[in-house]
C-alpha cells in the first residue's frame, strides 16, 4: 500500500521549527512519508505563528495554500495563532482539524481519528496553571547539522506587549533526564552541535522539584563524549546568574554566543513593556558577561514604535545600542497583539515611523555586525561547515563558536566537521577566508 504523505509547514521560533521537527519523526514512526514544501501531500500540517499581525496574515495564507494545492487532502493547522484565534482559522473553508500549542505530540493520533471521523475537529483545549512539558522521545528529523533542543516552554512574564503567554501557557521545564537522553541520540545521530531552546529558557528548573538550573544542565550536557559544541538560545538578561557566567565561561565547547534580549534603550520604555531591568542593568550585565568570555558574540531583539515611544527615547536606544555595540540585531517592529496591555496603550506610533525607525536600526545592525566580523581578520577560527552554497563554486558556509557566518572553498567530505578557518576578508557581515585545518 502506497505511503501516505505529509508536508508540514512551520512559521515562527526555533520552538516551533523544533516542534515540527518531531511531528516529522512522529508522522515518520507511523509510516508517513514526509515530504518538502512544492509537493502534493495527502495530510498538511500547518504550524502557526502569531508574534505579530503579519505572523497571523502569513499563517491563514499558509493554510488557504494547503487546501487549494489538493481539495481531497487534510488539513489540520496548530501552533500559536490555532491556540489564541481557533473561531478565525475554523472560518477558512477547507481546515479539518485545529489544535492549538497543546497535544501537539498527539497530532498523527488526532488526524487519523478525525479522518475517520465527520466534520470539522476543534481540539484546541485552554492551559492549567499548573501544566507539565509535553513530553516525546521522538527524535526531530533536523536536516542540519546543528541540532535545536527543546528544554522548556511557557512564560510567565507577561512583558506588556507579548502574545506568548497566552498562546504557550505557563513556564514548564522538561526532565533533566529526558534532555539528556534526547542529547545523547542526537550525538548518536552525528549531531556536532546543539543549541538549548525554549521560550523562556533562562526560568528552566524553576519549577522542577530540587535545585535543578540551567547551569546545572548545561555542564551535564557539555560531559556528554562526542559533543563538540554547546550554544544557548535566546535567554532573557535578569536569567544571567552569576553561577551560568562561571558556567559557560569555564566550558570548553560552550559557543561563545549569546542572545540577550534588550526591546528598548530608554529606561521609561522599558517599564512600560514591564521589563524587569534598567539600561544600566543591562550595561552592567553585558559588561561582566565580557570580561568573563572574551571574543562573546552577543545579539539582541530591538523593539522599535512601542506605543508612547518619543523621537527622544528612540535617540536613547540608537545611542544605548551603539554603547554596547552588539554583533547583530533583530529589530520588530511594534504589533498590537489582542489581549496584550499594551495594546490599549494610548499614543500609538504611526507606522511611517515605525518604518523609519526599523529601516534605521536595520542599518545600524549590519554596521555593527560588519564591525564585529572584521575584528577577527587573520585570526584562525573554529568553524562548523554546513552546507555548500548554492551557486557559489565550490564555496560552503558554516558559524564560528560567536556566531559569525563564515565562507570559504571546500568540499562535501567537511560538512559537519569542524575546521580551522583563516579569516581574510569581510563582505557585509561575512567572514571570507580558507579552511587551514581540521579540528574534528
Ligand atoms: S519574556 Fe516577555 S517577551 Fe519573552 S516570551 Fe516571556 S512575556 Fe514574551
Amino acid at each position: 500500500m502506497e505511503k501516505k504523505r505529509v508536508l508540514i509547514t512551520t512559521l515562527g521560533c526555533k520552538v516551533n521549527q523544533y516542534e515540527s521537527a518531531v511531528l516529522a519523526g512522529l508522522f515518520k514512526k507511523r509510516g508517513y512519508q514526509v515530504v518538502e514544501s512544492g509537493n502534493i501531500a495527502d495530510v498538511y500540517i500547518i504550524n502557526t505563528c502569531t508574534v505579530t499581525h503579519l505572523s497571523d496574515r502569513k499563517s491563514r495564507q499558509l493554510i488557504r495554500r494547503a487546501v487549494t494545492a489538493n481539495r481531497e487532502a487534510f488539513i489540520a493547522v496548530t501552533g500559536c495563532y490555532a491556540q489564541v484565534a481557533p473561531d478565525k482559522v475554523l472560518e477558512i473553508p477547507g481546515v479539518d482539524l485545529i489544535v492549538g500549542t497543546k497535544d501537539r505530540y498527539k497530532l498523527v493520533d488526532l488526524v487519523e481519528r478525525a479522518i475517520k471521523g465527520r466534520g470539522q475537529v476543534n481540539a484546541v483545549r485552554n492551559y492549567k496553571v499548573d501544566e507539565e512539558f509535553e513530553e516525546d522521545s521522538t527524535l526531530p528529523l533536523q536536516e542540519r547539522t546543528r541540532a535545536f533542543l527543546k528544554i522548556q516552554d511557557g512564560c510567565n512574564n507577561f512583558c506588556t506587549y507579548c502574545i506568548i503567554p497566552f498562546t504557550r501557557g505557563p513556564r514548564r521545564s522538561r526532565q533533566p533526564l529526558k534532555v539528556i537522553e534526547n542529547a545523547h541520540m542526537l550525538v548518536a545521530a552525528g549531531f556536532k552541535e546543539i543549541v538549548l531552546t525554549g521560550i523562556h529558557i533562562g526560568a528552566y528548573g524553576n519549577d522542577l522539584a530540587g535545585d535543578v538550573t540551567l547551569a546545572g544542565l548545561f555542564s551535564q550536557l557539555a560531559a556528554i563524549p562526542g559533543l563538540l559544541r554547546l550554544r544557548l538560545g535566546s535567554i532573557e538578561p535578569n536569567d544571567i546568574t552569576p553561577e551560568l557566567v562561571n558556567t559557560l565561561s569555564s566550558s570548553p565547547i560552550f559557543c561563545r554566543h549569546l542572545h540577550v534580549p534588550l526591546q528598548s534603550g530608554d529606561d521609561q520604555v522599558l517599564q512600560r513593556m514591564g521589563r524587569q531591568y534598567t539600561t544600566s542593568e543591562y550595561n552592567r550585565l553585558i559588561n561582566v558577561l565580557r570580561q568573563n568570555i572574551p571574543g562573546l558574540g552577543l545579539s539582541t531583539d530591538i523593539m522599535v514604535g512601542f506605543p508612547g515611544e518619543t523621537s527622544e527615547q528612540f535617540d536613547n536606544t540608537c545611542r544605548f545600542i551603539k554603547r554596547i555595540a552588539f554583533s547583530r540585531l533583530h529589530v520588530f517592529k511594534y504589533s498590537p497583539r489582542q489581549g496584550t496591555p499594551a495594546a490599549n496603550f494610548l499614543n500609538q506610533v504611526e507606522p511611517p515611523v515605525k518604518e523609519e525607525r526599523s529601516h534605521e536600526l536595520i542599518k545600524m545592525g549590519h554596521q555593527l555586525a560588519s564591525k564585529f566580523a572584521t575584528s577577527f581578520i587573520g585570526q584562525d577560527l573554529e568553524v562548523l561547515v554546513e552546507r555548500l552554497l548554492e551557486g557559489r563554486g565550490n564555496n560552503y558556509e558554516g558559524f564560528t563558536g560567536n556566531y559569525v557566518r563564515s565562507v570559504f572553498p571546500g568540499d562535501e567530505g567537511l560538512c559537519g566537521k569542524i575546521v580551522v578557518f583563516r579569516a581574510e576578508k569581510v563582505r557585509g557581515a561575512t567572514l571570507e577566508g580558507k579552511v587551514t585545518g581540521l579540528r574534528y
